[in-house]
């Protein structure tokens, strides 16, 4: 039986531990995505607000994507997910712009697939029309992270990692799926 003086050293050691475990790692969380991620030196994207340590974990997904071929429609939701996780405030021109079109196309590919060129033609048109994208606030949480995804890159699940993450990150922005599916549906 543990008596109550072994209880408080049992305890005391414990925190002892955790205290030189908390020492040696500095994590903070992305102030996009919200992924708690050991902190990193490192470049940031130019608008899209993210962690140096977020954005490098994006990288190599991507660096994975671009040296595999089969990994190229895969890519493109990569580039969404990532987007529409990391719109900071949403309040400048170019972030309302860069968030609505990222989710209009992640909404499409998800929603309403169509043949990658015909994807291709119905990405380029949307762009022209980007000055008439309303504000739409984002989600205060985000249910997955590329750091849920880092771990496969370059490995067999890559893809299926990828999608789970852009369905996850879509239902999250569940509230603004009417808007910009019926923004979308105006230009073609
Ligand atoms: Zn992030």
């Amino acid at each position: 039986m543990v008596g109550v003086q072994d209880t408080t050293d049992l305890g005391k050691d414990l925190h002892r531990t955790y205290s030189k475990v908390m020492e040696r790692s500095t994590k903070t969380h992305c102030p996009g995505c919200g992924a708690l991620l050991e902190e990193t030196d490192g470049p940031v994207h130019r608008y899209m607000e993210g962690s140096p340590a977020c954005f490098m974990l994006f990288n190599q997904i991507l660096a994975c994507e671009y040296s595999d071929p089969a990994l190229l429609p895969t890519h493109r939701l990569t580039v969404d997910t990532y987007a529409v996780q990391h719109s900071g405030e949403a309040r400048t021109r170019q972030q309302i712009q860069s968030v609505g079109l990222h989710l209009a196309r992640l909404g499409l590919q998800l929603e309403r697939p169509t043949p990658p060129n015909e994807t291709n033609d119905i990405m380029l048109g949307l762009g022209k029309h980007k000055l008439t994208l309303e504000y739409i606030e984002p989600p205060k949480h985000f249910e997955m992270t590329v750091a849920d995804v880092a771990d496969f890159a370059g490995r067999s699940q890559h893809s299926d990692k990828v999608r789970a993450w852009a369905l996850s990150a879509w239902e999250d922005w569940s509230d603004h799926h009417e808007y910009i599916l019926s923004w979308a549906a105006r230009w073609f």
